[in-house]
């Protein structure tokens, strides 16, 4: 078998995560030999990836002499919702599922917080596994334990924290990604470079459009790892992986979510760097040095919309807490911090971002 890289997270419940080719074909003995109880595997996968990769996954559980049954959803954003998470709790039920059966989210960032979701509350809680199949996924929502669906309100305002058994992420999968996709990935993985990784920021900034492989995307895993065994519920040092998000979440919403997360994500990394070179955190090279970066990965570093409009966006975000909401600021390459902003002052700090 081929060597893959292995990382432990040792959250509420311990977990591994598997990143390399072949990781696919690890599931279903992990699952027979880790879970021996399991019999039925619900593969909960979107229309796109359902096209593409279901059928190995169910044809390796079924050769392991699990039960898979499969619920596939239509792809997008737009799916992650209630009416979709009822079906799906719909068909663990119909398909009567027991609580020593297993969920497995077979996709991107939607499937993996719906399917979460239904694992965390069918039955009052059911063990699941990640196998995420895009860039995003692999480096980010498929570690940590959110689950949840979107309302009207608002994104992922309905959810619980329920951590997987295990994440699986098989590089293979990324060969078929879009491009388009594999940019909303790269969007995050410049996150985690401004957050604590100079080294990364460099290797970006050598090779901006280069594919990334295995080390990169461990390296990702690992911060990811570092910062949610610190704070596991977001009471702290987790707010940090929310670098460059409050912007980009108004972001987002303005553009009525033609703009994907990933991409805004990079925007709200350059706004983010403006903003903290007016409060003195960060120096004008290093912005320099970011704004730079955004924009040779093929990012937007600046937005066209109007910064009442952005601001206006973010009061409304999740995360404002009373009357403040806490914004996370550069202060050097790999180098970030929470700054508690009262919301008086959103408009300000909106105008120097911009
Ligand atoms: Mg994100």
């Amino acid at each position: 078998m081929c060597a893959m890289t292995n990382i432990r997270i040792n959250a509420s419940t311990g977990y591994d995560v598997l990143v390399g080719s072949g990781a696919l074909e690890r599931a279903p003995g992990f699952i027979r030999y880790a879970l021996p109880r399991v019999n039925k595997v619900a593969v909960v996968t979107d229309s796109n990836v359902d096209a593409l990769h279901s059928s190995a996954v169910v044809s390796h559980l079924a050769a392991a002499g699990l039960s898979p049954v499969k619920f596939t959803f239509p792809a997008g954003e737009k799916s992650k919702n209630l009416v979709t998470y009822a079906s799906l709790i719909d068909f663990l039920a119909g398909n009567r599922l027991d609580r020593t059966d297993i969920v497995l989210a077979l996709g991107g960032g939607v499937a993996g917080d719906m399917a979460g979701f239904a694992a965390a509350t069918y039955k009052r809680g059911i063990d699941f596994i990640q196998m995420p199949t895009t860039l995003l996924a692999m480096v980010d929502s498929s570690v940590g334990g959110k689950t949840g669906v979107d309302i009207a309100a608002g994104k992922n305002l309905v959810g619980a924290f329920h951590q997987p058994r295990a994440v699986f992420c098989d590089l293979r999968f990324l060969y078929t990604l879009p491009d388009e996709w594999r940019m909303d990935g790269m969007g995050e993985v410049l996150k985690y470079a401004v957050l604590r990784d100079q080294g990364l920021f460099g290797r970006l900034e050598s090779a901006p459009l280069a594919p990334i492989g295995e080390s990169e995307i461990a390296a990702c895993i690992g911060m990811k790892r570092d910062i949610v065994e610190a704070d596991e519920k977001e009471s702290g040092v987790r707010k940090l992986l929310n670098l460059g998000h409050t912007f980009a979440h108004a972001v987002e919403k303005l553009s009525g979510f033609g703009i994907s997360h990933g991409r805004a994500v990079a925007t709200g990394i350059a706004m983010a760097s403006r903003a903290a070179v007016k409060c003195g955190t960060l120096s004008g090279e290093d912005c320099a040095r970011i704004e730079s970066l955004v924009s040779t990965m093929g990012y937007d570093s600046h937005v066209q919309f109007a910064a009442s409009d952005i601001a206006d966006a973010m009061l409304g975000d999740k995360k404002v807490e009373g009357d403040s909401i806490d914004l996370v600021l550069p202060h050097g390459i790999g180098c970030c911090a929470v700054s508690r902003t009262p919301l008086a002052e959103i408009g300000k700090v909106v105008a120097d971002a911009i």
